[in-house]
């Protein structure tokens, strides 16, 4: 697999970020969440951030300019010049334009899984501050009984948020598979974690 700049589709909980680290390690290429970039900048509390927090909370996307300018910023650093992995960028059309006048994208991605799914996923996903590990309860990875206490959900992983964060999905991302057109493999995404890794590594070789 020749390093190139791959991006991952798919609705909330399809496991974007999951396989975009998996791939991360196979390639040895950066993995660019532009979510976890904008809970970064939440947490140190930076301009940009407390300017987020809010939309971030409701589901909303962030204007594009703006997401773009923090991508942008990212994308310059040096680790980048042989290819990266998106994980939540771009978003919307003209996201995709401006990323384009920048650097050419060569894979999409998408990781298929109904919005029932999705729900069922995001309700019972599980964060471990003390560690960074993203567990379900339901699903998988499992998280050990003895830090299930210490667990929090994220913010926007509310029932309102997700409905949002689902409509703007289909609303605003769908249009990007005409766009990107040939460029698009899909994948199943409501296998398991391996299953949908060997998927991802075919299509890439292909
Ligand atoms: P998810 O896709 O599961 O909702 P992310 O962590 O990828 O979670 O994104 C969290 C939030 O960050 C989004 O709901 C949105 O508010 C903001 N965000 C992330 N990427 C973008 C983007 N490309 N354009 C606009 N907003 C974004």
């Amino acid at each position: 697999m020749a390093k190139k700049v791959i991006c991952f589709f798919g609705p909330q909980g399809s496991g974007k970020g999951t396989q975009a680290k998996i791939l991360t390690d196979k390639l040895h290429t950066p993995h660019i969440s532009t979510g976890d970039l904008f809970r970064a900048a939440i947490e140190s509390k930076t301009a940009l951030g407390k300017q987020v927090e809010n939309i971030l909370q409701s589901g909303e996307l962030v204007p594009d300019e703006l997401t773009f300018g923090l991508l942008k910023e990212r994308i310059l650093q040096n680790d980048c010049a042989d290819g990266f992995i998106l994980d939540g960028y771009p978003r919307t059309l003209t996201q995709a334009r401006l990323l384009d006048e920048f650097r050419e994208v060569d894979v999409i991605i998408v990781l298929e899984i109904s919005d029932e799914e999705s729900l069922k996923r995001l309700t019972s996903r599980r964060y471990d501050s003390a560690t960074g590990a993203i567990y379900n309860l339901y699903t998988a990875p499992k998280p050990p009984k003895e830090i299930i206490h210490r667990l929090t959900q994220r913010p926007d992983d509310t029932a309102e948020a997700i409905a949002v964060r689902l409509q703007k999905y289909h609303q605003e991302t769908g249009p990007l598979f005409s766009y990107y057109q040939d460029k698009v493999s899909r994948v199943n995404g409501e296998q398991s974690i391996e299953k949908v890794a060997g998927d991802i590594e075919r299509a890439l070789v292909l």
